[in-house]
């Protein structure tokens, strides 16, 4: 087996062998894909940022915070938080210095204004993104582990809402980052550590 195949070569040696210096990723797929493990992975092998608008929001709900307050309903429901709230988190995000080293992004965008938002955001920074990733696996297995998960969110009712509003609002992002000519389809059927091993393959 080529060293290169394991995560641990990549986490070592980091963007300097066969990488490009910076990269801003974004992953796709639906929920319980493994976006979330897959983000952490990437940010430590490639030494970028992970921002999971998710968690973002978790921790404004934990913190009771004038955001959290507003959008707990949403979060619980499983619905989309509205995109005004995650965008102007994001920008402030991105505007931090530590965001200049690179990012994965996990979670955002979930729809075509926010993906709009974005590349206009990137545009007024100098920059673009590199690739996006979309993680494929069937859907049963996606219901397994989602219902395996521990979250306040993942009720039979709110998977099933939020694997519909995944189909409406962020599917349409696959041809959208595909006109761009910067996606990749990695087959997510495979251990974590596989699945990390083909998308570095994919972007290296
Ligand atoms: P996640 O951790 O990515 O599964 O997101 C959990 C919940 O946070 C989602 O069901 C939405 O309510 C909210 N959320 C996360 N990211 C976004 C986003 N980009 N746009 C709108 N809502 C979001």
């Amino acid at each position: 087996m080529d060293v290169r195949d394991t995560g641990n070569f990549w986490r070592l040696a980091g963007p300097a062998v066969g990488m490009k210096g910076v990269m801003r990723l974004i992953l796709l797929g639906t929920p319980g894909v493994g976006k979330g493990t897959q983000a952490l992975e990437l940010s430590e092998c490639l030494h970028i940022l992970h921002i999971s608008t998710g968690e973002l929001l978790r921790v404004e709900m934990e913190n009771k915070t004038p955001i959290g307050m507003k959008i707990d309903k949403y979060m619980n429901a499983g619905e989309l938080v509205p995109d005004t709230i995650i965008i102007d988190m994001l920008e402030k995000r991105l505007q931090e210095p530590d965001s200049r080293k690179g990012f994965v992004l996990d979670g955002f965008p979930r729809n075509l204004n926010q993906a709009d938002y974005l590349k206009s955001s990137l545009e007024r920074l100098q920059t673009s993104l590199d690739r996006v990733i979309n993680i494929e696996v069937p859907i049963d297995t996606v219901l397994n582990r989602l219902l395996q998960r521990n979250r306040a969110d993942d009720t039979p009712e709110t998977i099933k809402y939020r694997l519909e509003i995944y189909k409406q609002e962020t599917i349409p992002l696959i041809d959208y980052y595909q006109r761009a000519g910067i996606l990749e389809q990695i087959n997510g059927d495979a251990s974590p550590e596989e699945v990390t091993n083909r998308i570095l393959a994919c972007i290296a």
